[in-house]
């Protein structure tokens, strides 16, 4: 098909991520993906500075992963996990488990299924229901993980009498990373962590957990906040015989600079949800980790996906993490890092933008005003590059195999993009 009937096509039938039926602006027709480069169907290439949604860590089309899903094609693409098991995920399963500490793995098939799970698991081990999380968080779209995005940035208003009400603290203060052009980051704030203290003791005896995006807050608005709130969830947790859950969806494999977003803060959750760069962006899966102990509370888990473990996903999952294993990923975050921090830099202080922030391998741009999607994108697909900015945000989570003359086009693009803002 020509780029211009799949265009039409695609609007006539396919729904796309939070959008209209019929959109204003139609989705772009990619044809093939590779490196860190997206081609489109009318020839033009787009540096993927999005890491399709932080999940292609390794860049597009890697060798290593379509052989692993080839090699496991050839014996099996699929069988129940009810009553039978297979290679690719007892492998995954020992891999996860040595990777985080914790000892039980259940294989999901999204982000938001993994924190169904969790959230049953919180339940079924507490016999408690109600959750506590914070403002500005981002869970998936399942109405469990719905409940406890942000209650007023997320979807509550759309949705009220049907999810569940739970326990929500203030957004934590945005104090971590590297802020160019304001002062470097300031102590843990002493108000907001009393504020924890009290919120969590008041409501303890309804409450089965803590759930929490470590450190980063992703969808819900790309803020970066003290490892010390963490550390004091995990304490209060502790003291009043709660779970912590660590949704670690965004934040897993190294993408903050720590192998996980916990590691900021040296905390182990109770159960953790790990997806998104799981399978290296190939596959759909995630995963709930919980401790052994949790598990033996539990006993029997009520939830199995038809294609829970499916092997191919398993199989490709594995080898990604086999891969990040061996690639220098924590002095490629970091050279990511320092780029962002300069590069980025130039945006700080421009009419129209609030405030620019880096944290691992994660830009950010913050505007005033909420950004004109369809011409922010004109902007920086000119310059030849993909970014999806959404509400005030402009943001870019590069393949770690992003080499330096790509990713100084990504910070020209951003910065390009920035400069717009006021016009
Ligand atoms: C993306 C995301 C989810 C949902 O994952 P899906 O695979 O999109 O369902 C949940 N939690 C966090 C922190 C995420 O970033």
């Amino acid at each position: 098909m020509d780029a211009e009937t799949l265009r039409d096509l695609d609007r006539r039938h396919l729904w796309h991520p939070y959008a209209a039926a019929s959109p204003a602006v139609a989705a772009h027709p990619v044809t093939r993906a590779e490196g860190v480069r997206l081609t489109l169907a009318d020839g033009r290439e787009l540096i993927d500075g999005m890491s399709s949604w932080w999940a292609a860590i390794h860049g597009h089309n890697h060798p290593r992963l379509n052989a692993a899903i080839r090699d496991q094609l050839d014996r099996m693409a699929h069988v129940m996990f009810g009553g039978l098991t297979h290679e690719p995920a007892v492998r995954l399963g020992q891999r996860l488990a040595r990777m985080t500490g914790l000892q039980k793995v259940f294989l999901a098939d999204s982000g938001s299924v993994a924190v169904e799970v969790a959230i049953k698991m919180a339940i079924q081990c507490t016999g408690r229901s109600r959750l506590l999380t914070v403002k500005g968080g981002y869970h998936g779209d399942t109405f469990g993980a719905m409940s406890v995005c942000d209650p007023v940035n997320g979807m509550h208003h759309l949705f009220t009498g049907v999810l569940p009400s739970h326990v929500f603290a203030d957004r934590p203060p945005g104090d971590y990373g590297t802020r160019p052009g304001a002062p470097a980051a300031q102590a843990a704030d002493q108000a907001y962590l009393d504020h924890l203290s009290s919120l969590v003791a008041r409501h303890a005896g309804e409450l089965a957990a803590i759930i929490v995006e470590p450190v980063v807050q992703g969808a819900g608005g790309m803020r970066f906040y003290h490892p010390a709130y963490l550390r004091r969830l995990r304490e209060l947790a502790d003291e009043h015989g709660l779970l912590l859950i660590a949704d670690e969806i965004a934040t897993g494999f190294g993408r903050t600079g720590e192998l996980f977003g916990c590691d900021h803060a040296g905390v182990r959750p109770d159960i953790m949800c790990v997806g998104k760069a799981l399978t290296g962006g190939s596959l759909t899966m995630a995963a709930t980790l919980c401790t052994a102990e949790v598990a033996e509370r539990i006993g029997v888990l009520m939830h199995g996906p038809t294609f829970m473990a499916n092997p191919l996903a398993a199989a490709v999952a594995d080898a990604s993490l086999a891969l990040l294993d061996e690639r220098p990923w924590r002095e490629e975050v970091k050279r990511i890092e320092s780029a962002l921090v300069e590069g980025l830099a130039a945006a700080a202080g421009a009419p129209g933008v609030k405030q620019v922030r880096v944290l691992g391998a994660i830009g950010v741009i913050e505007t005033d005003d909420p950004v004109d999607v369809a011409r922010i994108q004109d902007v920086v697909m000119g310059h030849g590059v993909w970014l999806r900015p959404f509400g005030h945000l402009l943001y870019t989570m590069p393949p770690y195999s992003t080499g330096p003359d790509d990713l100084a086009a990504i910070i020209e693009a951003m910065t390009a993009a920035a400069a717009t803002l006021s016009t």
